[in-house]
């Protein structure tokens, strides 16, 4: 561990912890109640935390390689307990996955499979967001590299989100009408944050004065309408 890092925790305790002192009381006194949950890549250049402008207490944050979740299987990883406590426990009611411009994760599901023969684990991981990338395989024309990983990275965000309903605490929360799901890609390249419009299946740069891109804005949902035929009878 280098001096620098060892200065920075130092300057937590001294300091930033000092500043926020108040702030740190109430969160550990009352505990947290963060406004939502984000899905993010593990990429040191995309901190939910400074896009957001978070403090403290603001956001319930799952980091990993490509902005992935897996769907709902046994024997459950992390990613599907950090949902499902975020839901469960703390009643977070917006679900944001956000990917991201250069996303070296995306570089490799783009890629040929044996490119990742070094790294297995990242490849099984990758296949996640296969649905992506058969996706972008199949319906769409001919792209440069660059657009190609684009693409896919909007893709991927889709694909995830659609994971992101195979669990039952979200499909239970999105029933209800209580869950509004986010699909957000942040180009560093750009400087801005796109947004997808579930309405029109595309992304959108999020502008001042337009309407916020939702992918799936909380609405009551029920298959069945059982509970009005009883109440007929
Ligand atoms: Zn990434």
């Amino acid at each position: 561990m280098n001096n620098e890092v060892i200065g920075r925790v130092l300057a937590f305790e001294k300091k930033v912890f000092q500043d926020q002192h108040a702030l740190y009381s109430t969160l550990a006194r009352h505990g947290q109640s963060p406004k939502a949950l984000i899905i993010s890549c593990s990429d040191s250049r995309i901190v939910p935390e400074h896009i957001m402008q978070a403090q403290p207490g603001d956001l319930f944050v799952c980091r990993n390689a490509g902005n992935i979740v897996p769907p709902f299987a046994q024997p459950a990883g992390g990613t599907t307990a950090t949902v499902e406590y975020a839901i469960s426990v703390l009643g977070v009611r917006d679900i944001i996955v956000c990917g991201h411009s250069d996303c070296g994760a995306m570089k490799g599901l783009s890629g040929d499979p044996a490119d990742l023969a070094s790294v297995p684990n990242v490849a099984q991981w990758l296949r996640h967001g296969a649905a992506a990338r058969q996706v972008v395989d199949r319906s769409y024309p001919e792209l440069t590299n660059g657009e190609r990983v684009r693409a896919l990275s909007l893709e991927n965000v889709v694909a995830q989100i659609a994971n992101l309903r195979t669990h039952p605490s979200v499909a239970a929360g999105i029933a209800r009408g209580e869950i509004s799901l986010h699909g957000w890609f942040v180009d560093i390249h750009e400087g801005n944050v796109l947004g997808l419009d579930g309405n029109t299946g595309k992304f959108v740069v999020i502008r001042e004065h337009q309407a916020f891109p939702v992918a799936l804005p909380a609405a009551e949902r029920r298959a069945s309408d059982v509970e009005f035929a009883q109440a007929a009878e």
